[in-house]
């Protein structure tokens, strides 16, 4: 962000009040004091509360924790803070004990001529994987913010906001303001009272978190007596890298991705039975794309599909399994997915009944998807059972002896927890580890047939840290555009994150991927749209995929067929931002993303020359080393050399 004219004198006032050095000390009773210049935040050590003060002006924010139905609140802080004072940055480190086996990590850091303090905050899994959700809310008293967009902004106090994550915010209240720098979504509760405070997200907001993974949240804070303090704050932040958007820890990532998958830049899943992969649906459709996820296991689709030089995946999964007697029984239908999945015969449940998962109450868990789309047989299975394991082993390899080019493992994430009285050889282990062992067995076997092959897991809302030793890709589906409703499922501020969060990932040769429903997009939208979710999966080196929802309209099926046959190539370099915009440039072509509520003008420096194709939007010329693009709010351009 460039720091506007006029704020010379800002920056004069921004390097007095930091001139000292700053601090991290240590009180008696353990809490922890981070101090720059005059903002003073305190980190209580009994209950993970915040309290920053600048003279006789106090915010606290306090945490909460969702557990079960309820909210947790940390434990005591057990150990004193660490402390870390160097000359241009001190810092203070806190952990806590979390019920569900979690911990919280709590880090205060302050930087010399910053005169701001920044939080990070990790809420650790320790055992399980799961899914967690928190977030901060602080007691400044305001009914209104300035922003970079705007100068005072009231709050709606009739209903709950949550707002997008800005550079900076200014909350005013009683001839002051509290300046935050949050890296995500944030807002304030529906209250009638005249002021009201806020809340910041964790993030994502909520997230499903692997095993030693952590949910996190970071942001920055001071009191301020101007909106203008707020902007200088936020430019000096940036200048040294804060606030610091949180990345995972160290990840065991095992082997890389064949170079094949690694290059793939979009796919698509097509669940349709054998009579539907015609030369003609194969040849005119699927060829558009290098690999397809498909859940027939006819030899003759798959050979039509391998002569057009498409990889094929096929779909498994183990985690629930048809009983075909209950479905029956249950006025379901016993549907072509599963009369057509080789070998079949031998996982219906009906003759398994020890390989059903049972719920605490004894009774057979019935899978969450199944029991809302009329499914009365579709049963969670016990993962335990050897008898489910060697099935499940036997299915992958008749796939790959069928000639498949690897599989595609749905709900890859956490699974029920069996309470059954039947036998379970390793007691200790939950029904998920159970599952993760047989996903790793599953994973061996594939790269044992032939290392070309790959396992893709679908770990649906997130990626799995520790999953990435045994799979080639994990898929994020409905990302960030669902099945229900043409709103986002994802904010910028967490696609921001994913890509900044996954780099490791993409370096160690394994590839996240992401899966965008665009059926509910309206029609005047939906180009803007796909677009935007194209370009942000490939800032962040993801593959693509909208399941075919451009082809199935007719209005979007040229866009889908001009997208697919886009190929840019290896990145050169990774995301940058460029004005409002972030752009990423790669050997044929490059991708803008405008993630703002408002037009940007973006203009991109490119090797490119001439005239190039501006994907949706007709022809670009390349002037003198920049194409110059018009973009509308929250959407994405895509520019390749024809
Ligand atoms: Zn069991």
């Amino acid at each position: 962000m460039a720091v506007r004219q006029g704020s010379l004198l800002l920056l004069l006032w921004v390097s007095a009040l930091s001139a000292q050095a700053p601090s991290a000390t240590a009180a008696a009773n353990g809490d922890a004091m981070v101090v720059c210049g005059q903002q003073v935040l305190t980190v209580g050590h009994a209950d993970a509360g915040l309290e920053l003060r600048r003279g006789d002006r106090v915010a606290r924010l306090r945490l909460s924790i969702l557990q079960g139905k309820g909210w947790a609140t940390p434990q005591p802080c057990a150990e004193p803070p660490a402390l870390t004072n160097g000359p241009e940055r001190a810092s203070a480190a806190l952990s806590f004990a979390v019920a569900g086996d979690r911990r919280l990590e709590l880090e205060a850091t302050v930087q010399r001529d910053v005169p701001a303090v920044f939080v990070v905050s990790r809420l650790r899994r320790l055992g399980e994987p799961g899914d967690d959700y928190y977030y901060w809310s602080c007691d400044w008293a305001t009914d209104r913010f300035a922003s970079p967009e705007a100068a005072e902004t009231p709050f709606d106090r009739a209903h709950w906001e949550t707002l997008p994550a800005r550079d900076w915010l200014w909350l005013p209240h009683g001839g002051a303001g509290l300046a935050l720098l949050p890296t995500n979504t944030w807002g304030h509760g529906a209250t009638q009272a005249a002021e009201v405070g806020c809340f910041i997200q964790a993030l994502p907001r909520s997230v499903q978190v692997g095993r030693g993974d952590s949910h996190d949240a970071s942001f920055g804070l001071a009191i301020v007596d101007e909106a203008d303090g707020a902007r200088a704050c936020a430019a000096a932040a940036e200048a040294h890298g804060l606030p610091v958007v949180p990345t995972g820890p160290p990840v065991d990532y095992g082997q890389p991705a064949p170079d094949w998958l690694r290059s793939v830049e979009q796919y698509q899943l097509y669940y349709r039975p054998a009579a539907q992969w015609t030369d003609t649906v194969v040849m005119s459709t699927l060829a558009r794309y290098p690999l397809i996820l498909g859940s027939t296991p006819d030899k003759a689709a798959l050979d039509r599909c391998h002569r057009a030089g498409i990889k094929v995946l096929h779909y498994v999964t183990y985690t629930c399994l048809l009983d075909t007697a209950r479905q029956v029984a249950g006025g379901g239908q016993v549907y072509s997915e599963w009369t057509e999945s080789i070998d079949h015969e031998t996982r219906d449940l009906r003759d398994h009944p020890d390989w059903i998962c049972l719920d605490a109450d004894g009774q057979p868990q019935r899978d969450a998807w199944g029991k809302e789309h009329g499914h009365p047989g579709l049963l969670n299975t016990c993962l335990h059972q050897p008898g489910l394991r060697e099935a499940a082993l036997r299915q992958v390899k008749m796939l790959l002896e069928l000639g498949f080019d690897g599989v595609f493992i749905d709900l890859a994430g956490p699974t029920p927890e069996c309470h059954g009285k039947h036998h379970h050889p390793v007691p200790a282990l939950t029904n998920t580890a159970a599952w993760e062992q047989l996903q790793a067995d599953i994973y061996r076997l594939v790269k044992a047939y032939d290392p070309q092959r790959i396992v893709v897991q679908n770990t649906v809302t997130g990626i799995m840290g520790d999953h990435w030793r045994y799979c080639d890709a994990q898929m994020l589906e409905g990302r960030p555009f669902g099945y229900d409703s043409a709103e986002a499922t994802a904010t910028w501020a967490e696609l921001n994150w994913l890509r900044l969060r996954q780099a490791d990932a993409v370096r160690a040769g394994k590839v996240p991927i992401v899966l965008t429903a665009l059926g509910k997009q309206p029609l005047d939208r939906v180009a803007d749209a796909a677009l935007y979710a194209y370009a942000s999966a490939r800032l962040a080196g993801c593959a693509w995929a909208d399941n075919l929802s451009l082809d199935e309209r007719a209005e979007t099926r040229p866009l889908s067929i001009e997208l697919a046959a886009v190929r840019l190539g290896a990145p050169h370099g990774p995301a940058e931002r460029v004005g409002g915009v972030t752009v990423r440039r790669f050997e044929r072509g490059l991708v803008v993303v405008n993630p703002g509520a408002s037009p940007a003008e973006a203009t991109v420096a490119t090797d490119l020359a001439g005239a190039l194709n501006d994907v949706g939007h007709g022809t670009v010329a390349a002037a003198d080393g920049r194409v110059t693009l018009e973009m509308a709010p929250q959407s994405g351009r895509v520019v390749s050399a024809r």
